[in-house]
């Protein structure tokens, strides 16, 4: 069994990204990310911080704002709006989930679909519908897709089956591979809460790609012998050994499927890299699209 190490290809993604905002900044613009976070929940803020203070050690130029948790979706806008119209900033992103009393999707709307680094925007959800190189891909599909390039899985022809259809990870994942070209040409099969004979359908893949939000869901009997397995799943469970009162597990339970793969991602240190190193990637496109560098 491979592990395929999430860390260590960011890093090379981030040495990529490095030397793209150099030569950026030589043609005389600084690729910027504006992070805009709502309320206080502590993850979020967590993710916020990480994502500012990469933009930061990769020479990027950052905004955070911080906004209270009673902010109006209207002054939410207007804000987008003004970022939109901000010559510095080439990328906006709205950290999820905001409060209840906003509209997501409104506000997602709102965003110039050319800085939509995150991928969100109708526009850049259609053009990967349409196979249209130009728009933007969600980080973390992105991501699993990288991952498993740079680790020579073979993914033209092989039956990848995506656990989950959100539309942040499952269904863009789906659209991705399955696509025509590089890290594409997959026969692709997602699965849901609906599905029946889920652990058949998941035996029958070369890559199983879990994104369900379920601990340990996957387990040795829903994987065959050699299989790739992605696990993007984050889920927080209960360890009294941890001073944090908890540990970050995924969706597949690692202990038991690793022997059966061929190669295996961990969570940590597996998709969740990924995710930042390719918004930071998808910051550098924007930029440099925006200003007709390529
Ligand atoms: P959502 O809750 O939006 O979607 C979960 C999907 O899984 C849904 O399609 C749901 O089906 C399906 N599902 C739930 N339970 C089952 C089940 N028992 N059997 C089959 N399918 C099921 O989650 P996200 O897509 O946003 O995130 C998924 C996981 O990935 C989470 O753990 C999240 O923390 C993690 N994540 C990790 C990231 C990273 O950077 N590593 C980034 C984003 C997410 P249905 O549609 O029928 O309800």
């Amino acid at each position: 069994m491979n592990l395929i190490d999430g860390k260590l290809i960011a890093q090379k993604i981030h040495t990529e990204t490095r030397a793209a905002a150099e030569r950026t900044k030589a043609q005389g613009v600084t690729p910027g990310l504006a992070v805009v976070l709502v309320g206080d929940d502590p993850a979020s803020r967590a993710y916020v911080r990480s994502k500012d203070k990469m933009c930061r050690e990769l020479g990027l130029h950052s905004v955070k704002h911080e906004l209270a948790a009673t902010t109006t979706q209207e002054d939410l806008i207007a804000l987008v709006q003004q970022l939109n119209d901000d010559p510095a900033i080439h990328g906006i992103l709205v950290q999820s989930p905001p409060p209840s009393h906003i509209d997501e999707s409104a506000v997602i709307a709102a965003i110039d679909p050319r800085k939509d680094v995150d991928g969100f925007h109708p526009i850049n959800v259609a053009k990967l519908t349409l196979g249209d190189p130009t728009g933007f891909v969600p980080c973390t599909p992105l991501g699993c897709q990288r991952l498993l390039v740079e680790s020579g899985i073979e993914i033209a022809g092989a039956h990848v089956v995506v656990l989950g259809r959100s539309m942040i990870v499952g269904k863009p994942l789906a659209l991705l591979l399955m696509n025509k070209g590089k890290g594409g040409d997959a026969t692709v099969t997602v699965v849901h809460s609906r599905s029946k004979n889920l652990a058949e359908i998941t035996r029958s893949a070369d890559i199983v790609i879990a994104a369900i939000g379920r601990a340990h869901f996957v387990k040795a009997e829903h994987v065959r012998e050699g299989a790739v397995v992605i696990d993007v799943g984050i889920n927080r469970v209960d360890d009294p050994s941890n001073a944090k009162g908890y540990k970050l597990v995924g969706d597949v339970d690692f202990d038991n499927v690793a022997p059966k793969c061929r190669a295996i991602t961990p969570v940590p240190g597996g998709v969740g890299p990924m995710t930042i190193a390719m918004l930071m990637a998808n910051t550098i496109a924007a930029c440099r699209r925006i200003h007709s560098l390529d």
